[in-house]
């Protein structure tokens, strides 16, 4: 599988540094959420460890940590854009088939409206 992409050429990781600005919606320690530059729901928010990992494909055992932090950004970013209350989509494309399109790992927080299922 993709993932080996040179963590310099790395949009993601580029965003992590500053060097690409971005819309922050929160930053602890290992993880950073922004919202999506081309949002496909009325909240629609990044959220992302700031290792670079290339998917959910290549976790490993030491990113435990890091993916809990992951959750538990995507809880208070749905908390505090008020989206839990009604439900909201977490998700992460995987690769070519899955439409991934970015070689870091990030989970969509997508809300604000009915989604539909299954996806295309
Ligand atoms: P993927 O298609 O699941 O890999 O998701 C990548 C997401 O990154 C897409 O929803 C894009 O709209 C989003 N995206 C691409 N470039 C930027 C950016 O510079 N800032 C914020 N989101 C971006």
């Amino acid at each position: 599988m993709r993932g080996s992409e040179n963590v310099t050429d790395c949009l993601f990781c580029k965003i992590v540094s500053g060097e690409v600005p971005s819309n922050k919606v929160l930053e602890t320690d290992d993880v950073l959420a922004f919202h999506d530059i081309r949002p496909q729901a009325p909240v629609h928010v990044l959220v992302i460890p700031k290792k670079h990992i290339p998917s959910a494909h290549h976790i490993e055992a030491s990113d435990a940590a890091a993916l809990l932090h992951i959750h538990e950004a995507a809880q208070k970013v749905a908390e505090e854009l008020g989206i839990a209350e009604n439900g909201y989509r977490l998700v992460t494309n995987i690769g070519f088939h899955g439409q991934q399109t970015v070689a870091h790992l990030h989970y969509h927080v997508l809300g604000g409206r009915q989604l539909q299922w299954p996806p295309g």
